[in-house]
């Protein structure tokens, strides 16, 4: 059971339409995931609708707390993402092939299903082209009994489970779960039966336990 969601204020900006497309992709995929977060943004958008003709709607306000810092680094990549326009004749495809495995996609997804891979050890990365300047969205599959060395981040991390299982020092997540760690949080993610999984990043991962080759070439396949 999915056990991680938005937090509900990306849920609120998801439901305005106010997310970098690269956010908005893994809010989309994980409410065709859960639920319960469909019923909420349900109820924001019915909310909004209604909002939308009364004169004394008044804007949201973020919380004021530790997530405050996350989420306007967050929003900050809208500005560069403003007038972009997705073209809807791009090929899309239900499902992604790495290696010999085959997964199922969610929707928002689809239409990176065609996306290139590049192979460093266990981890495979291939990179969404969404041209959000410092921030890079990208499939990552990690191959069973494959690991990320111990690491923290300079900005913000999003881990959106497609498929399989991973744990880290947190927890263990199933498909579906949202993860949206920054620099409170350190981890070393490791899968036992492999995973498919949606990223966001804003900045390299710093690793927390020496620096070395091996690092720095995973660390270029997670960002
Ligand atoms: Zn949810």
């Amino acid at each position: 059971m999915i056990k991680y969601h938005p937090s509900t204020d990306l849920l609120d900006a998801f439901a305005a339409g106010e997310l970098p497309t690269s956010m908005a992709i893994a809010l989309s995929a994980h409410v065709e995931l859960c639920q319960e977060c469909q019923v909420y943004v349900a109820v924001a958008e019915d909310k909004l609708a209604a909002n939308a003709f009364n004169d004394d709607a008044v804007p949201s306000e973020w919380n004021e707390d530790a997530e405050h810092e996350m989420l306007a680094a967050i929003f900050a990549d809208t500005a560069a993402n403003d007038n972009k326009v997705m073209t809807q004749s791009e090929p899309r495809s239900s499902q992604i092939t790495v290696g010999d495995k085959t997964y199922a996609l969610p929707r928002a997804l689809q239409r990176f299903g065609t996306s290139t891979w590049a192979s460093f050890g266990k981890v495979q990365r291939a990179r969404l082209n969404l041209d959000e300047g410092a921030t890079r969205a990208s499939f990552l599959h990690i191959d069973e009994g494959g690991s990320v060395p111990a690491h923290t981040h300079k900005g913000y991390e999003l881990t959106l489970l497609l498929d399989g299982t991973f744990e880290d020092e947190s927890g263990r997540y199933v498909p579906g779960d949202f993860i949206l760690l920054d620099n409170r949080h350190h981890h070393t993610p490791q899968t036992k039966e492999g995973c498919l999984c949606y990223t966001v990043a804003n900045a390299p991962l710093y690793f927390t336990k020496g620096m070395s080759k091996l690092l720095n070439t995973v660390g270029h396949a997670i960002y």
